[in-house]
């Protein structure tokens, strides 16, 4: 601070800061449990004491590492109240001299047992003994003063010092730090200086004990440089405290760059960097350090084991765990508490109850916080036993207190059991800990968890203190319960009452933005993180990125990713999810090799959403570099990231390699059997998605909503209704049924198999139904060849105030056009635009070209496409091509046949068969022939297929081959044999010279064939149902009509374009496909 002054503004944000911030202020992660922990005294809030330890440590790291508590090192555990009294006592005894030596040490003895009322007694002995104090003395009563817990006292002593020296300020100062009001502390460090008097080694401990929020780093910084040029930086102590506040300032590099540096260290220090990481969650690093600072022969104490501990976080640090144990054993630090007490929190965490139970059992003398790690550590998933333990406890004489309370508390919420909660809170209140502010917020989160918002008000309005995590906790619980504008309201009281938010509070209300239309309150909390300066909490940051990514608002998160000082992993995946969330796919992997370049290692994550954006830009090569650099980084066990493969490869067109992926997963689970089924939907492998489906089962895994989705799409492209309505009744019987979007792909899988009235049933009886519902029943009915039905629907959906998005439009268009009514058509397509404020889709645009195709009006429709000209008419094109085809208009279909090679470079089969097929109507046999001999050249010629279910298993027929299955060729030539009987004439059309032509014309339609299967496999009145790959030809088209006749049966026949449904001689499409 030599020659510069900070600005006043500083300084008032500085002190607000601190006041609040510091003096106990939980600044929990969004995880929850954190600490706040301040030289020897402990502030839990809102937290499970599971992560007890690392604070405990924290603190002894302190004690140890600060001067002032230096007596504190004598264990309390030692000191009985006893000697005190007697001490006290023996000042009323006449004849005994009381002289400096004694008083020093009776006010030793205060701040040993933390007796405030005896301190007092003996600074009013030194009183009436008109006992002068002199400087070292008044030192220690501003000391005493300040630990027992009286800073106004010790300030009073502090003033009343006419000379003070660099002990008394240290005293003053530290006393602050303790006391959490870090702006007297800053102050007087100033002010010591202005009086000329320089700060040695214990000032800046005292000094940077105050800095303890991220908020302060640059003051710590600054500090820090101070340090330096005072030439304190190779003092050990100083050293440590300087590592401790860049640990809790949230700069783990500052932190390990100091200690890097560090010419000397001891255990303390090494404890101090050990405690930084596991409390940043870098239990990796953590564990690295605690084995470097064994190699180095320091011999670890109870702290660096307590803090050591922290870093087993699950159950795959057991093995670490167990190591440990073993270790402490050897070290003979097993019956120590503290280390005691940090063995059961991590046993707990590693998920090993047992052993953290042994460890409770055998401790000699447990205390409070024993009992609470234990009965934490029994979390929601024992209830019972936590209850149970925590009426031992009390049995046993131990009073709970607030960690007792949060924990159980947590425990009802997790478990939302609002009924043992408000059991809890009527002890509570009876024990009158509900004024405890970290108890009422417990209280508060509770309620929440449990669906009571109501209560949680009622809590949070009584509470007489209310801290900044109170508030946040009850913002939390606004937004959880969807009422976002209470949430703010509530910021906005939490200003007026002088609470200065934290990040927490910040990130809560960011994360209740999660959509477009919260931009603007969005928006507003962004305001106040600036004017907070809490952009330089990456935490924060990082949110502030999501939310504009989930508002939309890709140029504002950039702004921030950009703005940001020191970005660490997570302001990358932010960015990089925000990208891919909008599709900006390519800059998602571009700002990914830009992190990689820049040395990132990435976590699963990251890999994670650039496996998705690749997916989305469907680069197998990259996808496929980066499935190395998965395996690199250790990550090709993790089952999210294998999903997430599965569906890259999926999606960029290997089905193999997702198949080889997924084969690998160790344990799948349900979301990753859906990846493998979806694969096999995305590549029109239905069958195989069935039996993937089946194979799960047989594994034990339960399939949810998504899975049946999954199989209910593969049977509506197979045409499957018979598995289909076996996946309806499992659906009924696992209750199910209500989801909407199994729901949904019940109507759609009815529809596509042409069963319109249990679709329609399924419609009927959904409670709950969006667009995608409508637009299933509505399509299914146009799809059907009954526009006038789907209209109708329509009118339905506009009545339920549902919207209809451009996949409605579709199928009303298609209906007027299937109606004939060209007019309505045009009418309605204007209104895309004018009522709906949409621009119409190349879809749209073909669905009026068919309309004006059915009325005849084919040179209007050329001319409608020549008037839309848009760079890719195509469906137009081939819209208009179909109506070429009905009307044997040769000529305009070679014009749209030119248009169409146009376009797409490459001509497509489907284009060359329409061709071929209105050559063959107009009786142009040698031009049929050209363009056989062209497409066979081409390799375009692909043999036709049609696959139909019987029994549940399916039959295909291809083109030219027979499946070997018995009696089909007798039912074709019985078929043909029927129907010449009935009187079929072929069409002089399809009268080609060449005889052979005219015989093979049965088996170019597999769909004839199927239908000839079907006809032999199922029993008269059930309907014949299959799915072709390739559109009916007109002969076939005919002689299903007329066998649906001679035969009384319903034949439905899908094709890529339309749906036939044949009955008595008629088809649905109206003859028009
Ligand atoms: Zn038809």
């Amino acid at each position: 601070m030599h020659g510069r002054q900070p600005s006043p503004r500083f300084w008032t944000s500085v002190s607000s800061l601190l006041l609040t911030r510091v003096l106990g202020v939980q600044s929990s992660r969004f995880i929850g449990i954190r600490q706040w922990c301040y030289n020897g005294k402990a502030y839990f809030r809102n937290s499970t004491p599971m992560s007890l330890t690392p604070n405990e440590g924290r603190r002894r790291i302190q004690e140890s590492g600060s001067t002032w508590d230096a007596s504190a090192k004598v264990g309390r555990n030692t000191w009985k109240g006893k000697s005190i009294r007697g001490g006290v006592q023996l000042l009323g005894k006449r004849g005994v001299q009381a002289n400096l030596n004694f008083y020093a040490r009776r006010l030793q003895e205060c701040v040993q047992a933390k007796s405030l009322a005896e301190g007092k007694k003996v600074h009013d002995h030194m009183r009436s003994a008109q006992f002068e104090p002199d400087i070292y003395l008044n030192n220690m009563l501003i000391s005493m003063y300040s630990k027992c817990g009286s800073i106004e006292d010790a300030n009073n002593v502090f003033q009343s010092m006419e000379d003070k020296d660099v002990v008394s300020w240290n005293a003053m100062i530290s006393g602050y730090a303790l006391h959490g009001r870090g702006q007297e502390a800053v102050d007087l460090f100033y002010q010591m200086q202005r009086e000329g008097l320089k700060p040695n080694q214990n000032s800046f401990i005292s000094i940077l004990s105050a800095c303890q929020t991220p908020i302060v780093l640059e003051f710590g910084e600054q500090i820090h440089s101070h340090i330096t040029k005072a030439g304190y930086e190779s003092d050990v102590n100083v050293s440590t405290a300087l590592i401790n506040m860049y640990c809790k300032c949230g700069s783990l590099e500052l932190a390990r760059k100091v200690f890097n540096e560090m010419r000397e260290r001891n255990v303390v220090s090494w404890t101090a960097m050990i405690s930084g990481y596991v409390q940043h969650g870098d239990s990796k690093e953590a564990f690295v350090l605690f084995q470097k600072l064994i190699r180095s022969g320091t011999q670890p104490n109870k702290v660096s084991f307590a803090s050591i501990l922290g870093a087993c976080t699950n159950p795959n640090d057991l093995e670490q765990g167990l190591k440990l144990h073993a270790y402490i054993k050897q070290a003979g630090l097993e019956q120590e508490v503290l280390v005691g007490n940090a063995l059961i929190s991590m046993y707990a965490r590693c998920g090993s109850l047992a052993n953290a139970r042994q460890v409770f059992d055998n401790l000699r003398s447990p205390n409070r916080v024993s009992w609470n790690a234990m009965i934490a550590g029994y979390g929601e998933g024992f209830m019972e036993e936590a209850f149970r333990l925590f009426r031992d406890m009390q049995q046993k004489g131990f009073q709970p207190d607030r960690f007792t309370y949060a924990s159980l508390l947590a425990i009802c919420a997790d478990r939302a059991d609002l009924n043992r909660g408000k059991e809890l809170h009527s002890q509570i209140v009876r024990t009158a800990w509900e004024a405890d502010v970290t108890v009422a917020t417990a209280l508060i989160s509770m309620y929440a968890k449990c669906g009571s918002l109501e209560e949680a008000r009622k809590v949070f309005n009584q509470m007489p203190e209310k801290n900044a995590v109170s508030w946040n906790a009850f913002i939390a619980c606004c937004c959880r319960h969807g009422s976002e504008k209470e949430a703010f309201q509530v910021f906005k009281q939490m200003r007026r009452d002088d609470v200065i938010p934290d990040h927490v509070t910040f990130i809560t209300l960011l994360n209740s933005c999660t959509s477009p239309e919260d931009f603007e309150r969005g928006r507003y909390i962004h305001g106040k993180i600036d004017q907070w300066g809490m952009l330089s909490n990456n935490l924060v940051a990082n949110a502030l990125i999501s939310m504009y990514g989930r508002c939309g608002k890709l140029a504002d998160a950039r702004e921030v990713f950009y703005r940001i000082r020191r970005r660490d992993l997570g302001s990358w995946n932010a960015m990089i999810a925000a990208y891919v969330q909008h599709g900006a796919n390519g800059s998602a992997f571009d700002l990914f090799i830009k992190y990689k370049s820049e040395g990132g290692k990435g976590d699963k994550y990251t890999f994670i959403n650039v496996l998705r954006a690749i997916a989305n830009l469907e680069d197998l090569d990259a996808g496929r570099k980066i499935h190395g650099l998965v395996e690199k980084a250790g990550l090709e066990k993790d089952i999210r990231i294998l999903t997430t493969l599965i569906k890259m490869y999926s999606k960029c067109g290997s089905l193999r390699d997702a198949y080889s992926v997924f084969k690998n997963v160790q344990e799948k689970d349900v979301v990753c059997w859906n990846a493998m089924l979806a694969a096999y939907n995305h590549s029109d492998h239905g069958q195989d998605a069935l039996k993937l489906f089946q194979q799960m089962r047989l594994e034990g895994v339960n399939p949810d909503s998504a899975t049946y989705t999954s199989v209910l799409n593969a049977c509506a492209r197979l045409g499957a209704i018979e598995h289909g309505k076996k996946f309806h009744t499992q659906l009924k019987e696992a209750a199910m049924e209500t989801d909407t979007r199994v729901s949904n792909a019940l109507i759609e899988m009815y529809s596509r198999c042409g069963c319109l009235s249990s679709a329609n049933e399924v419609f009927e009886k959904m409670s709950r139904r969006n667009t995608n519902s409508w637009n299933a029943l509505i399509a299914g009915y146009c799809q059907n060849g009954q526009g006038n039905v789907a209209l109708e629907y329509y009118e339905h959906m506009l009545r339920a105030r549902i919207s209809p998005n451009k996949a409605t439009f579709t199928s009303i268009l298609s209906s007027y056009a299937q109606l004939g009514e060209e007019e309505q058509a045009f009418d309605f397509l204007e209104s895309i635009k004018e009522e709906w404020n949409m621009e119409p889709s190349e879809q749209h645009y073909a669905c009026m070209v068919a309309a004006l195709g059915r009325a005849s009006l084919l040179k209007e429709a050329e001319e409608f496409i020549e008037e839309i000209s848009s760079e890719s008419d195509a469906l137009m094109w081939e819209s208009l091509l179909v109506a070429c085809r009905i009307h044997h208009n040769v000529g305009l279909a070679e014009t749209a046949v030119e248009h169409l090679l146009d376009v797409k470079a490459q001509s497509s089969p489907a284009v060359c068969e329409q061709l071929m097929n209105i050559y063959a109507a107009a009786g142009r046999w040698e031009d049929v022939s050209v363009i056989k001999a062209t497409m066979r050249e081409a390799g375009l010629l692909a043999p036709k297929s049609c696959t139909i279910e019987v029994n549940s298993e399916f039959h295909t027929f291809m083109t030219n081959h027979f499946s070997p299955q018995i009696g089909v060729e007798d039912k074709i030539e019985e078929l043909v044999w029927k129907m010449m009987d009935k009187g079929f004439l072929l069409d002089p059309h399809y009268a080609p010279n060449d005889s052979r032509e005219k015989e093979r014309l049965f088996s170019h339609c597999p769909e004839l064939l199927a239908v000839a299967y079907g006809l032999e496999h199922t029993p008269p009145g059930v309907l014949v149902r299959c799915v072709t790959d390739s559109p009916v030809t007109d002969p076939s088209h005919r002689m299903l009509k007329f066998i649906s006749k001679a035969y009384n049966r319903g034949i439905f026949v899908r094709d890529p374009n339309c749906f036939h449904n044949f009955k008595d001689g008629i088809c649905s499409c109206g003859d028009y496909w």
